[in-house]
């Protein structure tokens, strides 16, 4: 299949834009790079691509703001500077558009928005709303309000969960690296960039440089683990250079550059986008091979009997990973039991379940059907 030959056919774009982009190494915002991005999405649109932005830099807006060299490091300082940012920010940002004539949206979600069922498809329904006004919704985590517990972290990862909520047909992280190599460019010059990606691996992970710059928060890793989501869910991934010209709509016209990440054929059905994209975890069960082996090669449900530990204490009904023997965590999905449940039935056959809790509502401890595996 030729992957990039597909892109000019997009209708949903969903384009990522670190703040390694927006801000220059003196803290300064960078306006002729954000007019230029400005310039390329507002001219998308105009093709009648619906196009949705991911913008981080309102921290080291309001660092720049503040006339401040570094991040302060305390959460609160991090959090008053993004308040302080983001309205800068979208000040800007709306100003180029409306030089296009385009209207802009300010959209900003925490990871508690996705992480229940029904505030995901609240979430949903705003987003499509918003497109289905021709405006372009510019989104970026909610900095002021997250604490730990509820925060996305990094706006890869947040790219990628609005790429699943809309079905966008492309996600495009932009970034200050030419795409994925084989090794790490900066530190070794015969690295060589990857054009296609089918797969990622633990290795590749392991290899990834976790870090940004001063001002930015992700780096490859989290690129890594959005692709492998994105890839999951059949929503291809580009990264690519922002400071290429004209690199989006060169990307869609099919142009090799950066690197795509091809997913597989399929797109996933709703919930189990839902499971991958926005929920969080509330604990941890362990899985043995031949469990692990079900899930993966057979599309089966997970049975008690495959069950070989516990972590966390969770309730029915709530969002649990399956990790492996090894402890990688291969599937996500809606629990049947709850841990102390599980605790005492690990290791058994369903037909035992009712013996051992006195009731059996469920033969799996997690349905097919509600279970997202992560076979990559
Ligand atoms: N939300 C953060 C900001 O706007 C950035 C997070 C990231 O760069 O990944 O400053």
């Amino acid at each position: 299949m030729n992957m990039r030959g597909e892109f000019k056919n997009i209708r949903r774009l969903v384009v990522k834009v670190g703040t390694s982009t927006l801000i220059h190494a003196n803290g300064q915002l960078n306006l002729e790079r954000m007019e230029r991005l400005v310039r390329e999405l507002a001219d998308l649109h105009n093709r009648d691509i619906e196009v949705v932005l991911v913008s981080s830099g309102a921290v080291g807006t309001g660092a720049n703001r503040m006339n401040m060299k570094k991040i302060p490091k305390t959460l609160p300082e991090k959090q008053a500077l993004a308040a302080i940012g983001q309205g800068r920010l979208l000040h800007m940002y709306e100003k180029f558009f409306a030089d296009y004539g385009k209207t802009v949206a300010q959209v900003l979600l925490t990871r508690e928005d996705l992480d229940e069922r029904i505030r995901y498809l609240n979430a949903t329904n705003t987003l499509l709303a918003i497109l289905n006004m021709q405006v372009i919704p510019i989104i970026n985590e909610n900095d002021t309000v997250v604490v730990e517990e509820i925060k996305i972290g990094d706006n890869d990862t947040l790219s990628t969960m609005v790429a699943g909520i809309i079905n966008a047909d492309l996600l495009i992280i932009l970034s200050d690296v030419d795409g994925f190599y084989d090794s790490n460019p900066r530190t070794n010059k015969n690295a060589r960039l990857q054009s296609e990606v089918y797969e990622i691996t633990e290795a590749m992970e392991a290899n990834a440089v976790a870090r940004g710059t001063t001002f930015a928060s992700g780096g490859m890793l989290t690129k890594l683990k959005s692709a492998r989501i994105c890839m999951a869910a059949g929503i291809p991934m580009v990264i690519a250079n922002s400071a290429e010209k004209n690199v989006i709509r060169r990307i869609v016209a099919g142009e090799e550059l950066g690197t795509v990440f091809v997913p597989r054929e399929e797109k996933m059905p709703s919930r189990k986008k839902w499971l991958a994209f926005g929920s969080a975890e509330h604990g941890q069960i362990q899985v043995d091979h031949g469990a692990e082996l079900a899930l993966l090669n057979r599309g089966k449900s997970l049975l008690a009997s495959g069950v070989t530990a516990v972590a966390d204490d969770f309730e029915r009904g709530t969002v649990i990973g399956v990790i492996n023997a090894a402890g990688r965590e291969i599937a996500r999905g809606l629990t049947n039991y709850s841990s102390i449940e599980i605790r005492q039935i690990a290791g058994h056959k369903s037909g035992d379940i009712e013996k051992i809790l006195g009731t059996k509502d469920y033969d799996e401890v997690i349905h097919r059907d509600n279970l997202w595996v992560n076979s990559l």
